[in-house]
């Protein structure tokens, strides 16, 4: 899914910033009309002879307060085995966190009940983020109307399925791929590693939700459970690509979707990633 045509002030930046930024924000990350937008996707990473399902998005059938999300009927699972991988063939699901668009497909309706959409998959659920959304811990944390019901359609049917490893960051899933915190977003928030052929690479879940971020991490945009943390998530970010040119992936980039955190004159910038040179 893509929302498109926000004004970008929406975000948050002040026009100095991003008419001083404008020459790498175009075409991507600043569209006609001083405008930006958000996809909503997830990633399927194969490494190690494994297939690793990131974000889940926003699952179908769904009530949700924020029309965009309310009821979707999305033809997710066609488009997902259009890639000639089954949801049978999947070993590993993580969700860098439990907001309803990174953990839907967790799950689907059969039968009137609530079943996990990858049946052969280990999912991988962060113990502080678990935590974080068990009705039982409620009172300790900000409610979100639009996240209602998530943790009783996405996550319980999966644990109560016996499919649920709640795991503790870092945590190395394979020899390439690793859970690293990236905690604020959400309390339990964490983002994967992976290393493969001597390059790195970071699923950054919503550390981000714009590249502006990175470059000025004081930029909020959104709710954040804890934004010192936020804060400080993007700066470890930004200076990991600045200094190991890391590829930051994070989940609602439009196309290229991802990138590097570079130094020039204008101080730190943003390059969109080139597909083709891979
Ligand atoms: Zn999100």
């Amino acid at each position: 899914m893509e929302l498109t045509g926000r004004p970008i002030a929406s975000l948050g930046a002040s026009d100095e910033l991003v008419d001083r930024h404008r020459s790498w924000l175009e075409p991507h990350f600043l569209q006609a009309g001083n405008t930006w937008s958000l996809n909503f996707r997830s990633w399927v990473v194969r490494v190690d002879d494994l297939v690793i399902v990131i974000d889940p998005c926003n699952g179908n059938g769904r009530p949700n307060i924020m029309p965009m999300f309310d009821m979707l009927d999305i033809p997710y699972l066609e488009r997902f085995e259009a890639t000639g991988i089954r949801v049978e063939d999947v070993d590993y699901v993580f969700c860098t966190h439990f907001h309803h668009d990174h953990c839907g497909w967790n799950t689907q309706l059969r039968g009137g009940k609530w079943v996990p959409t990858f049946p052969n998959a280990r999912y991988l659920f962060v113990q502080r983020e678990y935590d974080r959304w068990h009705p039982d811990n409620a009172a300790r944390f900000a409610s979100l109307p639009y996240n209602d019901g998530v943790y009783e359609r996405s996550i319980a049917p999966v644990v109560e399925a016996g499919l649920a490893d709640l795991v503790m960051e870092p945590h190395r899933v394979s020899p390439s791929l690793a859970i690293e915190p990236g905690h604020g977003h959400t309390a339990g928030h964490c983002m994967m590693r992976l290393c493969s052929s001597d390059e790195e690479a970071v699923f950054a879940g919503d550390a981000i939700h714009h590249p502006l971020q990175l470059i000025d991490p004081t930029i909020k945009f959104g709710d954040h459970d804890d934004w010192g943390a936020v804060m400080e998530t993007r700066r470890r970010l930004a200076a990991d690509s600045l200094e190991r040119s890391t590829l930051i992936i994070p989940a609602h980039l439009p196309f290229p979707h991802a990138g590097y955190v570079r130094t020039a004159d204008m101080g730190m910038w943003f390059e969109a990633y080139a597909p083709m040179q891979a």
